[in-house]
C-alpha cells in the first residue's frame, strides 16, 4: 500500500462532559468504512452499561503498568487519579488498512501523540460556555458530586492548553458538529498527502520538463 492510502491520526481532545461520546458515535454512524476509533486501556471501574472492548479495556493498576512495561502503549497518561492509554496495535493496524483513527484522549496525551507523529490533527471539543459544561456533567448523572469538581479542576488546567490545537469545535448543535468534524479531516487529508506524496511527485515532473 503507498503511503497516500494511509489512514492519518486525529486526536480529539475536550473538556470532561463536552459530548465528544456522542460526537465519536455519531460520526462513526454516518462514516462506518472511513473512520476506527481506538479503543483505550484504562484502570478507572466500568461505569453503568460500559462493555469490556468497547468502550475500553479495563484494567487493573498491574496489568496496565504491564502494558507500560511492555511498550504496548503509543500514548498513556493519568487523569483524575487513573491510567488511560491508547494500545498500539490497533492503531497501526487500521491506519495500514487505509482507516482514519481517531483517539479519544486527554490533553497530556494529545500532546504527546502531537510529538510523536507530528501530521496528526488535534481537534478540541468544548460547549458554548462553562455554565452549560457543568449541566451536561450533572445531568449526565455518571459521576458524584466530588469526582464532577475534580473534572471541573481539571478543565481550568486544561484550558491553558487550548491554543496547541488545531481546531476548536463547539459542540452546541450535534449534526453541524459532525459535518464540521468530517471536513476538518478531509481537509488534514489533502495536506498530508500534498506533504508526504503530491509534493515529492511535483516535483520529479518538474524536474522532468
Ligand atoms: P472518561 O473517564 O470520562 O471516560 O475519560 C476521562 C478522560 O480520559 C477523557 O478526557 C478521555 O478523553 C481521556 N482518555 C480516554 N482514553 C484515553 C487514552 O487512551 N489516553 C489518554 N491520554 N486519555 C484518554
Amino acid at each position: 500500500m503507498t503511503h497516500k492510502n494511509r489512514g492519518i491520526l486525529t486526536v480529539v481532545s475536550g473538556f470532561s462532559g463536552a459530548g465528544k461520546g456522542t460526537l465519536m458515535r455519531e460520526l462513526l454512524a454516518r462514516y462506518p468504512q472511513q473512520y476506527a476509533l481506538s479503543i483505550s486501556a484504562t484502570t478507572r471501574e466500568p461505569r453503568t452499561g460500559e462493555r469490556e472492548g468497547i468502550e475500553y479495556f479495563f484494567k487493573t493498576r498491574e496489568q496496565f503498568e504491564q502494558m507500560i512495561a511492555e511498550d504496548a502503549l503509543v500514548e498513556y497518561a493519568q487523569y483524575v487519579g487513573n491510567y488511560y492509554g491508547t494500545p498500539k496495535a490497533y492503531v497501526e493496524e487500521q491506519l495500514e488498512a487505509g482507516r482514519d483513527v481517531i483517539l479519544e484522549i486527554e490533553m497530556q496525551g494529545a500532546l504527546k501523540i502531537k510529538e510523536k507523529f507530528p501530521e496528526t490533527l488535534l481537534l478540541f471539543v468544548t460547549p458554548p460556555c462553562a455554565a452549560e459544561l457543568k449541566r451536561r456533567l450533572v445531568d449526565r448523572g455518571t459521576e458524584t458530586m466530588d469526582k464532577i469538581a475534580s473534572r471541573l479542576a481539571r478543565a481550568v488546567e486544561e484550558a491553558d492548553f487550548m491554543e496547541s490545537y488545531d481546531y476548536l469545535i463547539i459542540n452546541d448543535d450535534l449534526e453541524e458538529c459532525v459535518g464540521e468534524l468530517h471536513n476538518v479531516i478531509r481537509q488534514q487529508h489533502r495536506k498530508v498527502s500534498l506533504c508526504s506524496g503530491l509534493i515529492a511527485q511535483i516535483r520529479q515532473e518538474l524536474s522532468e520538463l
